[in-house]
């Protein structure tokens, strides 16, 4: 394949410039690795980077770096991701990713992030759920926006930093890094051959659409979880623009592997999460033994408490992972309707409690105080002495955008290669929780914002690689190429605008969100799956009838934009519940009652979900395919659904006793749940 020569000006003279579309940890890291390779970029986003939905990360960031001596290691951490995932993840992605987790904490550290320390001076980890090792490096309980701070102030730092020529001098006016804040990502600009060229976005705040060339473009914008109304996910997190380049080609993996997160609080806008990481530091999960207990919870004496966690699952207690915690809280509440008395309500709720009471507060402050003010503030009482309620709420998409790996010899990754989460529209790549790589069925906790780092560092390169074997920049396309693009955006805009029918998108996506919530998350029959799929029909059907409840021109009107994330949501909904529906088994958060084991012979694949468009009347609909043909640099490539299960072999999932993840895992530290609940060891905050 013939490279283009000049790797900063294309043929005609312009920047070649790629776009990074998302600037939450997934997507900075993808800008910072791009520019590291002398990449120019341009980063899209919804929101101001800063208050991307990753600020809202709590608990902390995974890394075997074994500083506690409990024989730790990658390849452990491989074994219980793999494990925890109930085999559903590609594992040589997962390898690299664990392999790359002590020196990415280490980076973060350098960078300034200011992470808990042990009161020898290094670096502290606590438990998080699915391991019985401290692995998760943590900073207070506001890791996430720790993170996303340090990275923002890199990628700060090359929106100063010149760009320089082929030749090394520099180019007056233009910088490594341009930044598009309130921004809408509309469309894809795809070539005659299917090459995405660049995107077409919307300004919210004079509504103007413009297409932007980018010689590959990067989707990082997050999860689903809005699909499903009030959960732990920011309001932005519709999935508006991973359901976008799915109607215009991409695959989309693993759509119903949807997470519910144990732990959460209501609010008025959003369920409030409350981190696994109140467990890891010893929150005790229970509720009164006798149904009929009014008192406050602080009042239930010891021994009328049921620790149902603990006393089901005596090896991880109240750290199993999520599906499984998830399923028992749901069993207690909803099948033993056991949830506590609530006196505001004056009635019992499905509700349970999670107790830090007997933890010194001292600790607490050190350890958890982000996450405890929130309940405070949200749920109006003091959790350093009333044990907090809590339930189940949906928290991440361990499905998305299908991407692509190339394995090393070693089981791990080619580094820099371009195949590395591509997707199978050539040019178009995806990272973080927009992908569906690294989770499997169930994405052990703290696990997400490694796999957002490690995706933009593995992104990164694979996309500077890309581009510099591009036969033609994206910059030398006919410029009719982007107006056609434009304009077809423009039309689908007016058209949202015009809109005066009857029905409002706001009501049919709380409509939406129900019948999501209620029949297509913890537990999920066929039955009921038939009638959320005729639902989502019906809703797409009344989608075109909704009138528009703004139709002002040339100014944020977030009433059209709310229409168009609604119809990308409708879309992407049908993916969740038709892939739901066709899996007849039981697979970390994909739970069947009817379907209760795992079945490797029949479903140990990939979901792979292709757009059909709607046609002659009838509602768009789900192709599911075994097998995908795309093209790279001119190279064919050829995917097929299987999992590779290379480096793990499946066995049957059994959190009851310590260590059951596995063989390394076994000899490692036997948690019991005195030690588990014991209070920690004070730690400092650096
Ligand atoms: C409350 C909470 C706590 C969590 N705690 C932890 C934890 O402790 N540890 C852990 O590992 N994981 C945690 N997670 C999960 C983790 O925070 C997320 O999975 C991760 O931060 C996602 O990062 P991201 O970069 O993929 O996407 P995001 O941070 O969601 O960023 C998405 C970006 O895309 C942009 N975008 C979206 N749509 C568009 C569009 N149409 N046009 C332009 N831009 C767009 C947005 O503006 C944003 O910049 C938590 C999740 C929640 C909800």
């Amino acid at each position: 394949m013939a490279a283009s020569k000049n790797l900063v000006r294309s043929e005609s003279g312009k920047i070649r410039r790629v776009v990074v579309v998302g600037g939450g940890l997934a997507g900075l890291t993808t800008v910072i690795k791009l520019c590291e390779a002398g990449v120019p970029v341009d980063l899209f986003s919804l929101v101001p980077v800063k208050r991307s939905h990753s600020v809202c990360a709590q608990g902390g960031i995974n890394a075997s770096v074994n500083t506690k001596g409990e024989g730790d290691s990658p390849q452990v951490h491989l074994e219980e991701t793999a494990y925890g995932g109930d085999f559903l993840a590609n594992q040589p992605p997962v390898k690299a990713m664990c392999d790359a987790a002590p020196g990415i904490v280490f980076l973060l550290d350098r960078m300034g992030v200011p992470f808990n320390r042990t009161p020898e001076g290094l670096l502290d980890f606590r438990r998080f759920g699915g391991t019985l090792f401290h692995r998760t490096a943590f900073a207070g309980a506001t890791t996430g926006q720790q993170l996303l701070y340090a990275l923002d102030e890199q990628v700060r730092r090359w929106e100063t930093v010149d760009l320089e020529d082929d030749k090394g001098d520099r180019v007056p006016g233009e910088k490594m890094v341009r930044k598009f804040e309130a921004w809408d990502f509309v469309g894809l600009v795809l070539d005659d051959h299917g090459t995405c060229r660049g995107i077409v976005a919307q300004d919210l705040k004079n509504t103007e659409i413009k297409a932007f060339p980018g010689d590959a473009v990067c989707l990082a914008t997050g999860g689903v979880g809005i699909i499903f109304g009030k959960s732990t996910n920011s309001v932005i997190n519709t999935g508006t623009a991973t359901s976008t380049a799915y109607q215009q080609g991409a695959c989309y993996g693993n759509g119903e592997c949807i997470q519910v997160h144990p732990t959460a609080i209501p609010g008025a806008d959003k369920l409030r999460l409350i981190s696994e990481s109140v467990r890891g530091e010893g929150g005790r999960v229970w509720v009164p033994r006798d149904p009929t207990e009014q008192r406050r919870g602080r009042d239930v004496p010891e021994s009328q408490r049921e620790y149902f966690l603990e006393e089901k699952y005596p090896g991880y207690g109240n750290l199993v992972p999520r599906d499984i915690a998830s399923r028992e809280l749901f069993k207690k509440c909803f099948h033993e309707k056991r949830g506590v008395y609530n006196r505001q309500s004056g009635k019992n709720e499905n509700e349970v409690y999670l107790d830090v009471t007997h933890i010194p507060s001292e600790t607490l402050r050190k350890k958890l105080a982000g996450v405890l003010e929130i309940y405070e503030k949200f749920a109006g009482e003091d959790p350093y002495t009333n044990p907090m309620r809590v339930f189940p709420a949906v928290h991440y998409t361990m499905g998305g955008l299908w991407v692509d790996f190339e394995r090393s010899a070693n089981g791990s990754l080619v580094t820099g290669s371009p195949r590395n989460q591509a997707t199978n529209i050539p040019g178009l790549y995806a990272v973080g929780e927009a992908d569906y790589q690294y989770h499997g069925a169930n994405r052990l906790g703290a696990n997400s914002l490694l796999s957002c780092i490690w995706g933009g560092m593995a992104t990164g390169p694979a996309i500077a690689s890309y581009r510099k074997n591009l036969a033609r920049s994206a910059w030398d396309m006919p410029s009719s190429l982007f107006e056609r693009a434009e304009k077809r955006e423009q039309k689908k805009y007016e058209s949202i605008l015009a809109m005066d029918g009857e029905e409002n998108a706001y009501q049919l996506h709380q409509e939406l969100a129900h019948t999501m919530l209620v029949d297509c998350t913890i537990e999920r029959h066929n039955a009921t799956l038939d009638k959320v799929l005729a639902k989502i029909d019906e809703i797409d059907g009344r989608m075109k009838r909704v009138g528009v409840t703004d139709t002002v021109q040339g100014k944020m009107n977030q009433g059209a934009q709310f229409v168009r994330h609604m119809q990308n949501m409708v879309v992407l909904a049908r993916v969740i519940a038709q892939g739901a529906r066709n899996r007849d088994e039981s697979r970390g958060a994909h739970y069947k009652p009817d379907f209760p084991q795992r079945d490797d012979e029949n479903f140990l694949r990939t979901t792979m979900a292709m757009h059909q468009g709607a046609e002659n009347g009838s509602p768009a609909t789900v192709r599911y395919v075994r097998e995908l043909d795309y093209d790279l640099l001119g190279t064919p490539v050829h995917v097929t659904d299987a999992v590779d299960i290379s480096l793990v072999k499946p066995r049957a999932r059994k959190y009851d006793t310590a260590g059951a993840a596995s063989a390394v895992a076994q000899s490692g530290p036997k948690a019991s749940p005195a030690a588990q609940n014991a209070p920690a060891a004070s730690t400092e905050k650096a």
